[in-house]
């Protein structure tokens, strides 16, 4: 059995370094999983550029790890050596404050952070806590599986906590984030509408299961969601504040505009159309890890698959690049065999 593994570590802001580490012991409650993907996520840019406050280096990145259980530590009774798990954004919740106490774990205040308090997934193994394990199906291959317990339980279950069955709904972006988006609301039963900027997205739009497909650049997208009896959701996934306020007049009366898509700039809203229409601005993060298994599990049933492009470890900053330049088609993966 070996005594080290590589690990991939930002040593400073920017600085990627492959690195040997030694196998440790998972402590009381987690687990230790030899990780064959991660998945590379936009959120990865607050531990390799140092955007996180009170981040310390070296810190392992990634928090899309797919692996198997190697080693469990003591008083984990649940999970077995040899299950293929998956680690998202929330490596475990406090248990201990209001948020938790109230039952909103996945607004858990103090919350484990994958990849960001505790080493993440761009290594060959990493420790986890065993209640933010979700476990992988046997029919998703890892590397698919990956994104789908970050980029898919984000707008998995920001969609079915949203809408009912034929609802209009529309997604805003076709990237990481909006590709999921529009396969899930098409499994869902809504009438799926597809954002995006430019005609040459229209293609992928209807291959993912777009009933109908606006392209934001060439007309106006509020007046032709209007056009369609207006919007009963939106799900904006597009990094741009000022395009997610421009939607709000799209939504019908009593619409939700649902942010997952974080921004630098604010977001503008007119309080014309959110007040006469009782319009909503909303934001979703994640899920708890039982939700993320129920984004694998339907997934699996109504057949949803990321669009994923796959580079091995040692090319962690590669492809993190590749996703931050936008030229990633839709999510860099990271194999480690
Ligand atoms: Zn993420
Ligand atoms: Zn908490």
């Amino acid at each position: 059995m070996e005594t080290t593994y590589k690990a991939v570590e930002i040593s400073a802001p920017r600085t990627f370094r492959l690195v040997e580490r030694p196998v440790v012991k998972p402590g009381a409650g987690q687990v230790r999983i030899r990780v064959e993907a991660c998945g590379v996520c936009h959120s990865d840019a607050g531990t390799i550029e140092g955007q996180f406050p009170g981040l310390s280096y070296p810190r392992v990145p990634g928090h899309e790890a797919i692996g198997r259980i190697d080693e469990i530590g003591p008083g984990v009774n649940t999970w077995k050596v040899g299950q293929r798990v998956g680690v998202g954004f929330f490596g475990g919740e406090d248990g201990t404050c209001e948020a938790c106490r109230r039952g909103e774990t996945a607004y858990c205040q103090n919350p484990i952070m994958t990849g960001i308090t505790t080493d993440g997934g761009y290594a060959e193994m990493m420790i986890a806590e065993a209640r933010a394990l979700a476990l992988i199906p046997d029919e998703l291959k890892s590397e698919d599986a990956a994104p789908l317990v970050c980029a898919g339980i984000t707008t998995f279950n920001a969609l079915r906590n949203s809408g009912r069955a034929g609802d209009t709904v529309a997604i805003q972006g076709i990237g990481g984030l909006g590709h999921l988006g529009v396969q899930f609301a098409r499994k869902m039963g809504f009438r799926t509408v597809a954002i995006g900027g430019g005609p040459d997205k229209e293609h992928l739009a209807n291959k993912l299961g777009a009933h109908v497909y606006i392209d934001a650049k060439a007309k106006d997208a509020a007046a032709e969601l209007q056009k369609l009896g207006g919007a009963d959701v939106i799900l904006a996934t597009a990094p741009s504040g000022s395009a997610i306020g421009s939607l709000l007049p799209g939504l019908a009366p009593r619409g939700t505009l649902v942010v997952v898509g974080v921004s630098d700039d604010a977001i503008p809203l007119n309080g014309v159309p959110l007040i006469f229409g009782g319009r909503s601005v909303v934001g979703s993060l994640t899920g708890r890890a039982i939700e993320t298994q129920d984004t694998l599990d339907f997934s699996v049933l109504a057949e949803v698959r990321p669009m994923i492009e796959t580079l091995p470890l040692a090319r962690a900053e590669e492809a993190y690049k590749r996703m931050m330049e936008g030229k990633a088609r839709f999510r860099m993966v990271l194999t480690m065999t």
